[in-house]
């Protein structure tokens, strides 16, 4: 069962892989043959039974087709989250509150540090960067699956409607996205381009892009990221990031404990991330509470 696309959790060469379908999608598109010899698609909130172990799948609003795993059997439940946030994504549907016995946490920013901002300020930060330099392209680092498609639809939702300019590496998974009813307006690729044309418009871009000979083909970009780490200076630095746009598809603190407490588990496992900060929150709430290894 795979939770969604990133790579960190699909993996291709599976013999059997259950998924929803926009998942399953994802995985063709990045894998191709590869992506598993046998695919089955399951819908949010249709139930399987494997084994006398009922299962199904609920939205995790992560990313396109993230999925939460709730596994029933013998009168007790447990959900696998995956990767989820808890903030509005027009990319994906929201997250799903489903109480629980036992529920396993990601804990990407599982710090109480990390607070991010809303997503419409951060949005608001790139256009007006784009006011300011109307000379200047303004070149977006975006990773390519979930958080480009989510800053597209962020900017549309902002009311940005001219033309949004990609690299190649991004164009795929918008494609598909679009093909699975994902509104993202006029995209056009970069290649080709005019250097003078691109002045005043915005450019997306894979991170590893936003330095080196690719970039040069755009007119004095001001160098953007959108991440959950932009909220550390160092990491914005080391990218040689001018504007920083703290966007994270990750809950971050507030979320995951929000999430801890509404789910009411009195059995938490913590995985992915900074799991001692969540792991001590959890233990003072008197949940049993450990880290995954
Ligand atoms: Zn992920
Ligand atoms: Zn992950």
């Amino acid at each position: 069962m795979v939770t969604h696309g990133h790579a960190d959790h699909a993996r291709p060469d599976h013999d059997k892989v259950l998924a929803t379908p926009e998942t399953l999608a994802i995985m063709r598109a990045r894998y191709g043959e590869r992506a598993g010899r046998d695919m089955q698609a399951l819908d949010y909130g249709t139930a399987l039974d494997i084994d006398g172990v009922n299962l199904r799948l609920v939205p995790a609003g992560h990313v396109l087709g993230s999925a939460q795993a709730v596994l029933e059997w013998g009168g007790s439940r447990i959900v696998v989250s995956g990767d989820y946030k808890r903030r509005p994504d027009p990319t994906c549907p929201p997250f799903e509150v489903v109480p629980c016995d036992v529920f396993i946490t990601e804990a990407t920013f599982g710090l109480p540090v990390f607070r991010h901002p809303p997503d419409g300020d951060e949005i608001a930060k790139l256009l007006a960067s784009l006011e300011t330099y109307p000379d200047r392209a303004q070149l977006v680092g975006v990773y390519g699956l979930g958080k480009a498609q989510r800053v597209i639809a962020l900017l549309r939702q902002a009311g940005y409607d001219r033309p949004l300019y990609l690299h190649g590496a991004l164009e795929a998974l918008c494609r598909l996205y679009r093909e699975l009813g994902v509104e993202l307006g006029e995209l056009r690729p970069a290649k080709g381009v005019d250097k003078a044309e691109l002045e005043g418009e915005i450019v997306l871009a894979p991170p590893s892009a936003l330095n080196d000979r690719w970039s040069r083909r755009l007119p004095e970009p001001v160098t953007a990221m959108a991440s959950g780490w932009m909220r550390v200076r160092a990491r914005a630095k080391q990218r040689g990031c001018e504007l920083p746009l703290i966007v994270s598809d990750h809950a971050d603190w507030d979320e995951l404990t929000r999430t801890l407490d509404e789910v009411g588990a009195p059995e938490v496992w913590v995985t992915h991330g900074n799991e001692e900060a969540l792991d001590h929150y959890a233990r003072g709430k008197d949940y049993r509470a450990r880290a995954l290894a």
